[in-house]
């Protein structure tokens, strides 16, 4: 890492720098770590990687931007499956589709790739409290990679956030603050509460470390597909950090010449929160286009005003993708669909890539010859009510009987009752 550039104005800052935005843009002054690809490159290779058994975020540490002595969590972080979904990929016609489980992570989401980058710093800075607002899965990664470090955290949510996100949280010890108010209200408690107490600050769209904790998915991706670049990658957007993050990792693999050409991203929001296709269709500055009052059953994506959004919006524009909106019933939709035809469950933001992927599929936009990545950021696990709605939108419901074989059968199907028909049966079994 040699320094940090503004994404408003370029200015650059040396890699010590010690705040967190540029100060001539204050919170929009977002910065991007700059790395010297050429030193880079000369130890750290295609070949170098191959050759490296470790399996954790922290494989690219040469592109991460702590020291190689630098303290890291000890939990494992990282080197989550990329499935191969034939039937996913005849649905969509398409000719392949990845679908890569970042359930998987210690804390059940992507966000873990951020959260051990800020409790790195933190340890670095000598901080001995980090914090976040989070519409939840941000916070729960802080938390858990903060025990795992034993330093502590204070995590602001709003106070409707999932029950499965705010049990994570409270079972690793964090000082929980239920903000009653939306994400939006909660971030600006939390930047208030942390320069008021000096704690380190993990905010996504304001710490600039956490679009690199994020990038090492996108390395994944393109790592485990030999460095051939797919057709398109598909990220679920709230803030755009993720996003920016997996543009940064393709960024980075051109730079060091891994790959030739970058692969479509295509930014998927809810149709409730969707600033980010808005500003994409009408053309709209998002530094200046105000914010909305974002509503979805998505809530890891919803965000009335994306925090990183210059960046989000450049990770669509510079690879040729597009945003697409889906609709809250399309994501629900999703949920088991991806499950059914690849057996990773995610949450409603999770499955909104593989939704968008439909979207994007209808309008043509993929095809036969595309081979495409579905990021599934986060597990279904985090939103039990929200799957319970999604199985009970497709029609799926559990048979009950009494504990005896006769009434297992007289429910699998003897009678052609209303609901279970043969086919019924074949969806009961099912
Ligand atoms: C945070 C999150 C997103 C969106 O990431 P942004 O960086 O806010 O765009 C998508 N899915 C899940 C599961 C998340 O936790
Ligand atoms: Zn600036």
């Amino acid at each position: 890492m040699i320094g940090l550039a503004c994404v408003v104005c370029d200015a650059t800052y040396p890699a010590d720098f010690a705040g967190y935005v540029c100060p001539r843009h204050g919170d929009e002054g977002i910065l991007d770590v700059q790395y010297d690809y050429d030193q880079i490159g000369s130890t750290f290779t295609k070949e170098s990687l191959a050759e490296n058994h470790n399996h954790t975020m922290w494989r690219y540490g040469p592109l991460l931007p702590i020291a190689s002595d630098s303290r890291v969590p000890p939990l494992t972080v990282g080197g989550t499956p990329m499935y191969n979904a034939p039937r996913l990929a005849s649905i969509a016609g398409v000719s392949r589709v990845w679908v890569k489980d970042e359930g998987r992570q210690p804390t059940a989401s992507l966000k873990d790739r951020a959260s051990a980058i800020a409790v790195a710093k933190a340890l670095d800075w000598g901080a001995d409290v980090v914090t976040t607002a989070s519409t939840g899965n941000a916070a729960a990664a802080l938390a858990g990679m903060a025990a795992s470090v034993d330093l502590d955290s204070v995590i602001f949510v709003p106070a409707s956030a999932p029950e499965a996100k705010i049990a994570q949280l409270l079972a690793y010890g964090s000082t929980v603050v239920l903000v009653e108010g939306s994400y939006t209200d909660a971030f600006g408690l939390c930047m208030e509460a942390a320069a008021e107490y000096g704690w380190y600050n993990r905010n996504t769209g304001y710490n600039p470390y956490m679009t690199e904790g994020k990038k090492t998915a996108g390395l994944e991706i393109l790592e485990d597909l030999g460095w051939e670049v797919p057709g398109a990658i598909f990220v679920s957007v709230g803030d755009g950090s993720i996003i920016g993050g997996v543009h940064k990792a393709v960024k980075d693999a051109l730079a060091l010449g891994w790959i030739d050409i970058a692969p479509r991203i295509f930014g998927i929001q809810a149709a409730g929160s969707d600033y980010l296709v808005q500003a994409f269709e009408s053309g709209e500055d998002v530094l200046t286009k105000p914010a909305i009052a974002a509503d979805t059953v998505a809530d890891s994506i919803s965000a009335d005003l994306p925090r990183d959004r210059v960046k989000a919006m450049a990770a669509v524009t510079e690879t040729g993708g597009a945003y697409l909106r889906v609709s809250d019933d399309e994501i629900l939709a999703a949920i088991p669909q991806l499950a059914r035809g690849s057996g990773v469950f995610a949450e409603p933001a999770g499955a909104a890539s593989y939704a968008g992927l439909l979207a994007a599929s209808k309008r043509g936009l993929v095809g036969a010859e595309d081979s495409v990545v579905v990021l599934a950021t986060g597990s279904g696990l985090k939103d039990v009510a929200s799957a319970l709605q999604a199985v009970a939108a497709a029609g799926t419901e559990p048979i009950r009987v009494e504990p005896t074989l006769d009434a297992l059968k007289a429910a699998l199907g003897g009678e052609a009752s209303s609901a279970q028909s043969d086919s019924g049966m074949r969806d009961a079994i099912r």
